[in-house]
């Protein structure tokens, strides 16, 4: 995937009219929006069109799927037939779980994400100590698409080792949550940017802080 200027943004607005009018603004900067439950919850799947009809945007689904296999299935099919590129998925439930949404992606000829560590601090407590099997994990099943927090460049600059670099790694907590743009950069490919950007007055400036 080429993701311009390196980033996504996380489009966590609650209505589809303040999504739109955002992306007219910023869509010189940017080819790549995140879609969250946010969005999703509050106005549909069709969202996903919107994006891709009218802004021709890659659309990653941030659904964070987590269930048995059969449930992550259905969720990656939906997802997928709604127009979805991506759609990023849960490690820790194991790899059959996985499997599961990474198969439905290829039917559509699409792919998934997978997610390792997450940015916030609560992660550290139970997703933290396990991230590193998880990078690994993928790895195997080879996966070439990862999540990893930019809070922790540590953690990131670890995960970018077990991944390498032929992979590519997605990474939010820039801005908002602390993370440094310019570091990230370092170990991810790209950055994934929310309130920072939507929650600016002057969004189109905001988004330049975040282009190297
Ligand atoms: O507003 P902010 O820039 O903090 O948004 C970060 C986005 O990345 C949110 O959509 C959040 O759900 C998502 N995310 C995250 N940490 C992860 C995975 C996704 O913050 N590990």
């Amino acid at each position: 995937m080429r993701v311009k200027n390196n980033i996504i943004l996380a489009m966590d607005l609650m209505n589809i009219l303040d999504a739109y009018d955002l992306s007219e603004e910023i869509s010189n900067y940017i080819n790549t929006i995140k879609i969250g439950y946010p969005l999703t919850l509050s106005e549909g799947l069709s969202t996903i069109n919107i994006f891709k009809e009218n802004f021709d945007f890659n659309v990653i689904c941030d659904y964070k799927v987590a269930d048995i296999p059969e449930t992550n299935e259905k969720i990656a099919d939906l997802t997928f037939k709604a127009g979805a590129d991506y759609l990023i998925v849960h490690g820790f439930v194991g790899s059959d779980s996985i499997i599961a949404t990474k198969e439905k992606a290829e039917e559509y000829e699409k792919d998934i994400f997978l997610l390792t560590e997450m940015s916030h601090p609560g992660a550290k407590k139970f997703l933290q100590p396990v991230a590193d099997d998880i990078a690994k994990m993928g790895v195997e099943m080879n996966i070439k698409n990862y999540v990893a927090p930019s809070t922790r460049l540590e953690r990131l600059s670890q995960i970018r080792d077990i991944v390498g670099k032929d992979s590519f790694i997605i990474s939010p907590g820039v801005g908002t949550q602390g993370g440094d743009p310019k570091k990230t950069l370092n170990y991810a490919d790209a950055l994934i940017v929310g309130r920072s950007i939507y929650e600016s007055e002057d969004p189109e400036t905001a988004i330049k802080n975040f282009i190297f």
